[in-house]
């Protein structure tokens, strides 16, 4: 590099190395010493140096080491009295530093593709040959933690520049070709940073799109790169531009973004705020997002879609149920005809997730009535109990459900205002006599 870069960038980093909390610069110090004793170099790379410059601090930290990831990761932990997981396919480790958290320790490498979409062939390598392999020249950023050089920023793909200038840029036309994974990390990157995929780079991707490459990832990884986007602190962004790319149907014909969905986006932010405030618990929020992505598939197309992102039983439920659901539901829930026990008789044997999408997808007028059922459902205790029954000796059997049900109804309903009359109602019709 060359010597007045350098300058350039020393005195560029100064202005940042203020962000970088003590503690992680005091172990930073460590591991560069700890290289340079076994005649290796060490560099922090990719997200926590974007972050550094974007004055975020970020949590998870990579190391690069050149030379032997796995060895180094273990004298490191020999020294920090630390604790090693390895992970010899990509000759990555993860340290865990107690008092400090995770490092991912890797050993430089280059990648080649055997297939298109396919993980990737490594060979161990240099430091800028394995900065070229990253994703964006935002992420393709190295810090020196040599001694002698502590903090310098290799950006040999002017990753900073892009950074301050709002792109999110690739380093060669067949990026997304190799690992269409990009696509999504592209977006994902540029809506959390509000900023653009870089035209070229726009251009890249859609060709790569255009050539079908999401066929040649795994269900699993695209599984994965949907569930990091619902992690977001905006989905819907990322969702929207999603869909503006026309990325969703070349991951399945089922997926894609109709107008009417794209409209509910907001909304479906406002009933998760709704669920989270009422403490009404979801157990994978990101499945009320993944509804806004699907295009009323038929049974046959939900099962496709299921096998091909891999999703596990209660996903798949939540996809045919969604598909039963919406909108025929909600024209009931409208219907002023429909009683307060009719809607539960509707709602409860769904999935939260897909209640939480009904609830976004609602008329403003039937929102009221869903809000009003969901609040009554998290503090209802019914009136009448199978214990009850028992002791009014009315003989278990059918009949029980029967005699549940109907209280149930009427309390719901406002036929019975309380206890007392479920229990008058039920001695009269159905207690034996005497
Ligand atoms: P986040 O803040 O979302 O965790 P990150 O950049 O730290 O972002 P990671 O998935 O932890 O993302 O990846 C760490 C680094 O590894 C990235 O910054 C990038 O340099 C590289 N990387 C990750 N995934 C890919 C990929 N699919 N192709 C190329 N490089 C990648």
């Amino acid at each position: 590099m060359p010597f007045r870069l350098m300058g350039f960038l020393m005195s560029e980093m100064k202005k940042y190395s203020f962000a970088i909390p003590p503690k992680t610069l005091k172990l930073f110090r460590q591991i560069g010493y700890l290289a340079e004793s076994r005649n290796e170099k060490a560099y922090a790379v990719g997200g926590f140096v974007r972050d550094l410059f974007l004055k975020k601090t970020s949590p998870d930290i990579d190391i690069t080491i050149e030379g032997d990831g796995l060895a180094f990761a273990q004298a490191l932990a020999a020294k920090t009295g630390s604790k090693v997981e390895a992970f010899t396919r990509f000759g990555t480790s993860i340290v865990i530093i107690s008092g400090f958290g995770k490092l991912d320790i890797a050993t430089a490498r280059t990648e080649t593709y055997a297939q298109p979409g396919a993980l990737p062939d490594v060979e161990k390598s240099g430091i800028n040959q394995d900065l070229f392999r990253r994703d964006f020249t935002i992420n393709a950023m190295a810090l020196d933690l040599s001694p002698k050089s502590f903090l310098l920023l290799l950006d040999p793909y002017q990753g900073l520049n892009d950074l301050k200038k709002g792109r999110v840029k690739a380093l060669h036309p067949l990026s997304f070709v190799d690992d269409p994974t990009r696509v999504f990390r592209a977006v994902r990157f540029e809506q959390r940073f509000n900023k653009r995929i870089e035209a070229e780079t726009q251009k890249w991707l859609i060709d790569s799109i255009g050539q079908k490459s999401m066929n040649t990832v795994s269900g699993e990884r695209l599984r994965n790169e949907f569930l990091l986007i619902f992690k977001e602190e905006h989905p819907e962004r990322a969702i929207a531009r999603l869909g503006k790319l026309g990325v969703l149907p070349m991951v399945h014909p089922a997926l894609g973004l109709s107008a009417s969905k794209r409209r509910l986006l907001p909304e479906i932010t406002k009933a998760l705020g709704f669920f989270h405030d009422h403490k009404i618990h979801l157990d994978s929020p990101g499945m009320v997002w993944f509804q806004a992505m699907l295009l009323t598939p038929t049974p046959v197309q939900a099962e496709a879609l299921a096998k091909r992102l891999m999703l596990s039983r209660d996903e798949q439920k939540i996809v045919v149920q969604h598909a039963k659901a919406y909108p025929a539901l909600l024209k009931e829930i409208a219907s002023k005809k429909t009683t307060p026990s009719r809607i539960y008789r509707l709602l409860s044997p769904l999935h939260p997730e897909v209640q939480c999408f009904l609830l976004a997808a609602a008329p403003k007028a039937v929102r009221k009535k869903m809000t009003d059922y969901f609040l009554k459902m998290k503090n209802l205790k019914p009136w009448l109990r199978g214990r009850d029954l028992k002791e009014f000796g009315i003989p278990p059997g059918f009949r029980y459900s029967y005699i549940l049900l109907e209280a149930l109804n009427g309390q719901l309903d406002g036929r019975f205002k309380s206890r007392k009359e479920v229990i008058q109602w039920v001695k009269q019709a159905f207690a034996p006599a005497g």
